[in-house]
């Protein structure tokens, strides 16, 4: 039996790697991406597959990124108390500036799409308080990215406790303050702290119109369930955000919304999900089949499925990994995925080195950091 193991390397070989490196950059200036260095002294080898380590800065810059989160110092201080986080970590999150410019600079980022960090505006119970944070947040947003225009736009944050203040919200956001779209935490608690209000309910049906009106995507982002609504995760409390949680959570919700009919009411609707995915990819095969081998009634037209590939757009925002992306890639097309990092959360050189160096198409590649982008935000 032939033994099994795997290849470190390919050994070098100049012609091929210069070759490789001449038709990238003349892709790569084609869709307006700077290539930094040169054939001989660029570092983005292709043959070096386990590339990880001293990656100099970047060899594609350029790059757009969309979920990218900032706080508002009242909200995040109130929030964080008595957690032990690193003060860099707080100067990162509230900093609209140099901080974040600097760090985009250092991860290849041309263009950010910001959003308030999460539960944001979801998790103010007060339909009111609701209302006028949202309008401060997205204030305090648009006049920062009017500070840097070409290097930051926009995502509004939707006070979604009433459906209808959220959709007068968005459409100032979009009319007004020049935004691209919403991104919403997941669930908003609507009156009580222990309310849990999902968006496929009939309420938000006027809601949706106006988003599909727009023409603008709706970033569905996660949140944590309510400390009421954590038994499966009782003594294992890391479980329940960002680890596990995160996913099952928003993978719940974007399955609500499919399931609801609600893309067959508004067939324009354009939904993004971060973290490749939150696992919806992976599962979506068994979700449709055991519905048909179940003889389950859904309110559905289609397999759930057609609307995960023509509604919703998938970012690889804090999921760094080659056999994921593949996997998206695979049952939506390379067209549907976008580069996303996490900030601050996650790190832009390890997400741009990945990015750079997994193993897809240079077609893909530069469709994922940036030509996407530009075609779903009309950039
Ligand atoms: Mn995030």
């Amino acid at each position: 039996m032939a033994k099994v193991y795997m290849k470190q390397s390919a050994p070098e070989n100049p012609i091929t790697r210069r070759n490789f490196i001449e038709l990238a950059s003349a892709t790569l200036a084609s869709a307006g991406f700077a290539a930094k260095g040169n054939a001989e002294t660029s570092s983005r080898d292709p043959h070096s597959a386990a590339f990880v380590g001293d990656f100099d800065a970047s060899s594609l810059h350029g790059k757009i990124a969309l979920e990218e989160h900032f706080a508002l110092a009242e909200v995040f201080d109130h929030n964080h108390a008595g957690k032990n986080l690193p003060p860099a970590f707080r100067s990162q999150i509230l900093d609209l500036d140099e901080i974040r410019l600097a760090e985009m600079d250092r991860g290849g980022l041309e263009l950010c799409i910001l959003s308030l960090d999460s539960p944001g505006i979801q998790g103010v119970p007060d339909t009111s308080e609701a209302i006028s944070l949202a309008r401060r947040a997205n204030d305090h947003l648009a006049q920062n990215i009017a500070k840097n225009p070409k290097r930051f736009r926009g995502f509004a944050a939707l006070p979604m406790q009433d459906p209808q203040a959220a959709a007068q919200e968005l459409t100032r956001c979009v009319r007004e303050l020049g935004f691209v779209g919403a991104l919403v935490n997941g669930f908003s608690q609507v009156g009580a702290a222990d309310s849990v209000v999902y968006y496929d309910l009939p309420q938000y049906r006027p809601f949706w119109a106006t988003v599909q009106d727009l023409d603008v995507p709706f970033y569905l982002h996660p949140r944590r369930p309510l400390e009421t609504g954590m038994r499966a995760y009782e003594g294992h409390a890391w479980l329940a955000g960002a680890p596990w949680g995160f996913a099952v959570e928003t993978s719940i919700h974007a399955l609500r919304l499919m399931g609801s009919g609600l893309f067959d009411e508004y067939p324009r609707l354009k939904i993004i999900l971060g973290h490749l995915g939150e696992g919806i990819p992976h599962g979506i095969w068994r979700t449709d089949n055991r519905i048909y081998r179940g003889s389950i009634s859904l309110k559905t037209q289609r397999p759930l499925a057609s609307y995960l590939r023509e509604n919703c757009y998938i970012t690889t925002s804090g999921n760094f990994r080659t056999q994921a992306l593949t996997n998206v890639i695979l049952e939506i097309g390379a067209d549907r995925v976008l580069y996303s990092v996490d900030y601050p959360f996650e790190d832009v050189v390890e997400a741009q080195t990945w990015l750079d160096h997994c193993a897809i198409s240079d077609a893909d590649r530069i469709k994922i950091a940036r030509g996407n982008a530009q075609k779903l935000f009309h950039l």
